[in-house]
C-alpha cells in the first residue's frame, strides 16, 4: 500500500498505512531510548518535562544530521553565507514548530500515544525562547525559519539571555514584573559549544605607532576583557531541507576565580570579575519602542557585536584567506541599529588587525552591511552620549570621528551643501551633550537600508533620513514585513489550515499564494458553515483558558475583539478602553436594545519604567472589574485582560479571534506584524492607515476591513497647525465627554477616584497620540463592524476573502526580496526539488 496516497489534508504524507507505522515504531524506540540514556528516567516514573525532553532530543537527532551536511555543503560549493544579527529573537516553544517543519508531527503523537502520553500535554510544559521585546524580536524568529525555508545558508547571531522578558503578572489590577527563568530545567535544544569562544575588550587605551609605509597602525589596550562562549541552536525549514544555525553568545569571566583573593579570604571579592562580565548576557532589556540607555546595554551591543564579527571572520579567512572577498561571500543584515557598533568592528578588524588602507576597509564594509529601520519615534532612535563611548570603546570612537570627517567633507563639496545639513547629516548629534546617532552609522555603513512597510519607508526618507537619502541617495528600499505560516497558520490553527488545504491543495505552505483559491469559495455557504464552526471550537478553547485563568466566562458565540500587543501611547489601547466604555454606558441606558454580545480581550507588556503604559494596564483592568460585575450589562459586554503575552499565548488568541484591533496613531507603527497573523486566521481588522495595514487593505479590498481616522499626513498637518489640545473633538462628543469624565471621576476606581484624573487631563490637553482626535471616526466604524456581524453570510465572505489574500504576507516572500535586492544570494523556493 502506498502511504502517500490517502494522506489526508493537513496530515503530511506518510503519517497512514504501513511507512507511517514503522515511522512511529522508530521514533517510539527513539524516545524510549533518549528517555532512558539521555534523561535518565524509565518510563513510569517519567514526568512530563521529561518525556517533552526526550522527544525534544530525537527530533534534533533527525535535524542534526542534515545540520551537517548542510554546513559541509556551504563550505564545500563556497556559497554566499548571510549572518541575522539581532539583539532580540522572540522564538517562542520550538516542539511542534521543529516537529511540524520535519514533517514528524502524526507519527510522533502515534508514537508517544503508544506509550501512553499525548502530544499535547507535552507542548505545554516547554518554556516560551522569550529573548525579544515584541514585534522586532518576532520578526527576527520568523525570518529565521523563512531562510531555512528558502534553502539560505543564513546564521542567526543575539545574546543568549540566562532571563528572558519579564514574567507578567496580574495583582490588584496592576502589572507585576518577575524573572522569566527559560533556562531553569536546561534547554534540549541548543548545543553548549565549549571551544568557541571569542575575547571581548571593554575600556583601556589606545597604542599608536609608525608602520613601514608611514601610515599609523593603532593597537587597542583594553582594560578589561569578557569571553562570548557559543551555543548553538539547529533551526529547520519547511520541510527540513535546509537546517540553519541560530548562535546565541553567553559571557563568561576569562579567570572566573580570582584565587589570590579566595585565599586571602576574600571570598566575595574573588567572584566581582566574574559577576561583573557575566552580568552582560544575563537579563534582556525590557524596552519596546523606547531607548534603553544604560552603559550595560552598550556593553550587550559591542559584546554581541564583536564576538559575531570575529566569528564570521575567522570563518571566511578559514575558507578564503582574504578579506577582500568579503562581500562576496558574506552579507551581514543589522536588525535595528542594536547591532550598529558591528560596523566599526568590522573597520578595526580590516584597519587594524588586518592592514587594509581606510579607502578599502571602508568599500568592503558598506558592501558587507545592510541595516532595517524599525521605528521613527524620535525617543527611541538610539544614540550614545561621547564621553561613554569614548570610555567604553575608545577605538570604535576614534573610528566613527574619522567615518564622520570623511562623510562631512565629502558632503560639504555637493551643490546646495549647507552648515544645516551638514548637521543633520553627522554621525555627532551636537546639542545638549554630544551623542553618536546610531541610525546614522547604521546608514552610512550599508548599502542598502529598509524600512518594513510601503509607507513607514516613505516616512522614513521624509524624517529621520531625509537629508541622509540627499546626499547619498538610492539605498534606501522597501521589504514589508511578513510572517512565518508554519507556526501562525498550521500550528496555531490546525483545524483552519485542513480545510484550506482540501481548497487550495497540499502544497498550500509551499506555496502560500495558492489561498488565492479560497477566494472561488468565500462566499460558498457550505464552505463558510466549516469556516465558521472552526472558528468556534478555537473561541471555546480559548474561552475555556480565560475562564480556568481568571474564572469569567465569555460566551463563544459572541464577538471576540482583540487587542494584543506591547503596551505603548502609540499603540493606543486607550482608545479601544475608551470605546468600551462609551459602549458600556449606552447598554447602561438601554440595556433592551438588541446590542450585539462582545467580548473585548486585551493582552500585553508594559515596559517596567513606562508610568503610562502600566496605568493602562490597571484601567483595562479596572474597566474589565466593573463592567464584567454589572448586572444590568449581563452577557452582552465582557472585558478580560489576560496576563502574561507572549507568543504561545498568541497562538491560542489569534484563531479565536472575530476582530483584529490596530489602531496605532497612523505613522508611528512602522509595520506591524501581528495584524497580519490576525488577518491570515480571518479576523476582519479594524484599524488605521498605518504601516502594514495600508498594504492589507490593498491587497484584501477596502471592503473587508474596517479603516478609520486620521492618515499620516493628516495627524502632521493636524500637529502642526491645530496642535495637540484635545478639548475642541472632546466638545464636539458628548459621548467621549461623558466618557472622560467618568474615567476622571473614579467611577472605574472608586477605591481611589483620582487614579485615572491625569490620564484625562493629559488626553484633554496634550493629546500627542490623536486618541480624541479619532475617536468618533474609530467609534462609528465599531458601528459598521456589528452591522457587518449580524449580516453573518456578509461577514464570513469577508473572513474568508482576508485569508485567501493574505499570501504575500508570507516571511518567505518577504525574505527572498532581501535576498534579491540587498544579499544577492538565490533561493530555492520548497517544494521545487
Ligand atoms: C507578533 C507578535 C508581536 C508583534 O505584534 P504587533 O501587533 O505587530 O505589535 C509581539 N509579541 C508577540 C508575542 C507576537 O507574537
Amino acid at each position: 500500500m502506498d502511504a502517500r496516497i490517502e494522506a489526508s489534508p493537513g496530515v503530511e504524507a506518510g503519517s497512514s498505512g504501513a511507512g507511517a507505522l514503522d515511522e512511529a515504531a522508530g521514533i517510539r524506540a527513539r524516545i524510549l531510548d533518549k528517555l532512558t540514556y539521555s534523561v535518565g528516567k524509565d518510563p513510569l516514573a517519567a514526568s512530563a518535562r521529561d518525556w517533552f525532553v526526550a522527544t525534544a532530543l530525537t527530533v534534533r537527532d533527525k535535524m542534526v544530521e542534515r545540520w551537517i551536511a548542510g554546513v559541509n555543503e556551504t563550505k564545500r560549493t563556497g556559497r554566499k553565507r548571510v549572518y541575522y544579527l539581532s539583539l532580540e529573537f522572540l522564538i517562542g516553544r520550538l516542539l511542534l514548530d521543529a516537529l511540524t517543519n520535519m514533517e514528524m508531527v502524526e507519527p510522533t503523537r502515534a508514537a508517544l500515544a503508544g506509550l501512553g502520553v499525548d502530544l499535547e500535554d507535552l507542548r505545554d510544559v516547554e518554556p516560551d525562547a522569550a529573548l525579544g521585546n515584541g514585534g522586532l524580536g518576532r520578526l527576527a524568529a520568523c525570518f529565521m525559519e523563512s531562510m531555512a525555508t528558502l534553502s539560505i545558508a543564513a546564521y542567526g547571531y543575539g545574546i543568549r539571555y540566562d532571563h528572558g522578558l519579564f514574567r507578567q503578572r496580574i495583582k490588584n489590577g496592576r502589572q507585576q514584573e518577575y524573572p522569566e527563568d527559560w533556562l531553569s530545567f536546561g534547554n534540549p535544544w541548543e548545543f553548549q559549544r565549549p571551544e568557541i569562544y571569542y575575547e571581548i575588550g571593554f575600556g583601556g587605551r589606545i597604542e599608536a605607532e609608525h608602520r613601514q609605509d608611514g601610515t599609523l597602525k593603532h593597537t587597542w589596550r583594553p582594560a578589561e576583557t569578557v569571553e562570548a562562549l557559543a551555543y548553538d541552536t539547529p533551526i529547520p525549514g519547511w520541510r527540513g531541507r535546509q537546517i540553519n544555525t541560530l548562535r546565541l553568545w553567553s559571557a563568561r569571566s576569562p579567570d572566573p576565580l580570582r584565587l589570590d583573593k579566595f585565599n586571602s579570604g576574600d571570598h566575595f571579592g574573588a567572584l566581582m570579575d566574574q559577576v561583573r562580565a557575566e552580568s552582560i548576557s544575563k537579563v534582556l532589556y525590557p524596552s519596546d519602542s523606547t531607548p534603553a540607555g544604560e552603559e550595560l546595554r552598550l556593553r550587550q551591543e559591542y559584546f554581541f557585536a564583536s564576538a559575531s564579527l570575529q566569528d564570521l571572520v575567522n570563518r571566511h579567512l578559514r575558507q578564503n584567506g582574504d578579506l577582500h572577498s568579503l562581500p562576496d561571500k558574506v552579507a551581514i543584515q543589522l536588525n535595528d541599529t542594536h547591532p550598529a557598533i558591528a560596523i566599526t568592528e568590522l573597520m578595526r578588524i580590516l584597519v587594524d588587525w588586518r592592514n587594509l588602507g581606510w579607502a578599502e576597509a571602508w568599500n568592503i564594509t558598506r558592501a558587507t552591511f545592510s541595516y532595517t529601520n524599525h521605528t521613527l519615534l524620535p525617543e527611541a532612535l538610539e544614540t550614545w552620549p561621547v564621553p561613554l563611548m569614548e570610555r567604553l570603546l575608545p577605538r570604535h570612537m576614534q573610528i566613527i570621528y574619522l567615518i564622520n570627517a570623511i562623510h562631512l567633507d565629502q558632503s560639504s563639496k555637493l551643490p546646495g551643501s549647507t552648515g544645516e545639513r551638514l548637521a543633520a547629516i553627522s554621525l555627532i548629534e551636537e546639542g545638549h551633550g554630544r551623542r553618536v546617532r546610531m541610525g546614522h552609522l547604521a546608514f552610512l555603513g550599508s548599502h542598502k537600508i529598509n524600512g518594513v512597510s510601503k509607507l513607514h519607508t516613505d516616512l522614513m526618507k521624509e524624517t529621520v533620513f531625509r537629508e541622509l537619502d540627499l546626499v547619498l541617495p538610492g539605498k534606501i528600499t522597501n521589504k514589508t514585513n511578513g510572517i512565518t505560516f508554519r507556526r501562525w497558520l498550521k500550528e496555531a490553527n490546525p483545524g483552519l489550515t485542513a480545510l484550506l488545504m482540501e481548497v487550495a491543495g497540499d502544497r498550500l505552505l509551499d506555496d502560500p499564494m495558492l489561498l488565492e483559491k479560497v477566494a472561488h469559495v468565500a462566499g460558498d455557504a457550505s464552505f463558510q458553515e466549516r469556516y465558521a464552526a472552526i472558528r468556534l471550537v478555537n473561541k471555546a478553547a480559548l474561552a475555556k483558558l480565560v475562564r480556568r485563568q481568571l474564572g469569567i466566562d465569555i460566551d463563544p458565540g459572541a464577538l471576540f475583539d482583540v487587542q494584543i500587543k506591547r503596551i505603548h501611547e502609540y499603540k493606543r489601547q486607550i482608545l479601544n478602553l475608551l470605546e468600551t466604555i462609551a459602549v458600556y454606558d449606552a447598554i447602561r441606558a438601554e440595556p433592551m436594545r438588541d446590542w450585539i454580545p462582545r467580548v473585548k480581550i486585551f493582552a500585553g507588556k508594559a515596559a517596567a519604567s513606562y508610568t503610562t503604559a502600566k496605568l493602562t494596564i490597571q484601567l483595562a483592568n479596572d474597566v474589565a472589574r466593573i463592567v464584567n460585575s454589572d448586572p444590568t450589562v449581563r452577557d452582552l459586554l465582557k472585558v478580560v485582560f489576560l496576563p502574561n503575552y507572549n507568543v504561545s499565548l498568541a497562538e491560542k488568541i489569534i484563531p479565536a479571534a472575530d476582530l483584529s484591533e490596530q489602531i496605532s496613531t497612523a505613522g508611528m507603527e512602522a509595520s506591524g506584524t501581528g495584524n497580519m497573523k490576525f488577518a491570515l486566521n480571518g479576523a476582519l481588522t479594524i484599524g488605521t492607515l498605518d504601516g502594514a495595514n495600508v498594504e492589507i487593505r490593498d491587497r484584501v479590498g477596502a471592503e473587508n476591513i474596517f479603516i478609520f481616522g486620521l492618515t499620516a499626513d493628516e495627524v502632521e498637518a493636524r500637529r502642526r497647525h491645530q496642535g495637540i489640545d484635545g478639548r475642541e473633538a472632546i466638545a464636539r462628543s458628548p459621548k467621549l465627554a461623558e466618557v472622560l469624565e467618568a474615567v476622571a471621576s473614579g467611577v472605574f476606581s472608586p477605591e481611589e477616584p483620582d487614579r485615572y484624573r491625569g490620564l484625562a487631563d493629559a488626553l484633554t490637553h496634550h493629546d500627542y497620540f490623536m486618541v480624541t482626535a479619532d475617536f468618533e471616526s474609530y467609534f462609528e466604524t465599531q458601528r459598521a463592524v456589528f452591522r457587518r456581524w449580524r449580516d453573518k453570510p456578509a461577514w464570513w465572505r469577508s473572513a474568508a476573502l482576508n485569508t485567501a489574500n493574505m499570501g504575500w504576507f508570507s516571511s518567505d516572500r518577504t525574505i527572498a526580496e532581501y535576498a534579491q535586492d540587498i544579499w544577492n544570494v538565490p533561493v530555492r523556493q520548497p517544494g521545487n526539488g
